[in-house]
């Protein structure tokens, strides 16, 4: 069996039965943009979009409860956006495979880049929300690390007051934990948004119905600018 089917029963399991999990997930979203919008606002970080921008890059994402609320977004978009997304997570797992055939650098939009937007900027993951400003973090088997943040914070004159993600870490991990044992969920991820958006159902079902004109309609293929607020 494929891990979609496993992945898709546990997120229909946490629907029905321990929505509670999703409302929790929104507050520690909540309490996680409040800390970077803090450490941004230290190091003078104002994104509204950059050539380099990261939703050219590669992200993996680890959760069910992300890929939950990624999926909640995902159902309320029209069929004829899910196809054109599905259109699009396809060409970037394609572009993916061939970066790695390659092993060449990585640059490509991310499925639900548009215009230089989030399209689903409050369901975004943890790690598409943390991106930008300088950060530590206790690995339990690699001791310290730390990220100098992108570009934008490189020529900040302040001093450092790195953004602390291990209580981050910590909190998704100890929420995603809670919410694997309530279904019984115990297989480990390693997603792009790409890879969660083909998983889906919903955005598979439209994506087969939908006709050659709908798959035309789609987003630019090119991203210059991101901005984080969408
Ligand atoms: S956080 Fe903003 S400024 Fe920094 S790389 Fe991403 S898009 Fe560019
Ligand atoms: S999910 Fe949104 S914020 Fe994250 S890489 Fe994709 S477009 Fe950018």
């Amino acid at each position: 069996m494929s891990l979609t089917t496993p992945l898709n029963q546990a997120a229909e399991g946490i629907r029905q039965k321990a929505p509670d999990f999703l409302a929790r997930l929104d507050a520690l979203n909540d309490d996680m943009d409040r800390r970077y919008a803090a450490a941004a606002a230290h190091y003078g970080l104002v994104c509204q979009g950059c050539t380099q921008s990261c939703c050219l890059t590669r992200f993996y994402h680890h959760t069910l409860l992300e890929y939950i609320a990624l999926w909640e977004g995902v159902r309320r978009l029209s069929d004829r956006t899910r196809a054109a997304l599905h259109a699009r997570a396809v060409t970037y797992r394609r572009a993916l495979e061939a970066s790695d055939r390659l092993e060449g650098p990585f640059r490509h939009p991310c499925p639900l880049e548009k215009e230089g937007r989030c399209r689903l900027y409050t369901q975004r993951p943890m790690i598409c929300r943390l991106h930008g400003v300088p950060h530590t973090l206790h690995h339990p088997a690699k001791g310290l690390i730390t990220g100098p943040g992108c570009h934008a914070c490189h020529s900040s004159t302040q001093p450092e007051r790195p953004l602390a993600r291990t209580p981050i870490y910590t909190a998704l991990a100890g929420l995603e934990r809670s919410a694997r044992a309530a279904v019984g969920f115990n297989q480990p991820l390693r997603l792009t948004i790409a890879d969660m958006i083909l998983a889906m159902p919903s955005c598979s079902r439209s994506a087969s119905s939908t006709t050659v004109e709908d798959q035309r309609v789609g987003f630019p293929s090119v991203l210059q600018t991101k901005r984080r607020t969408g």
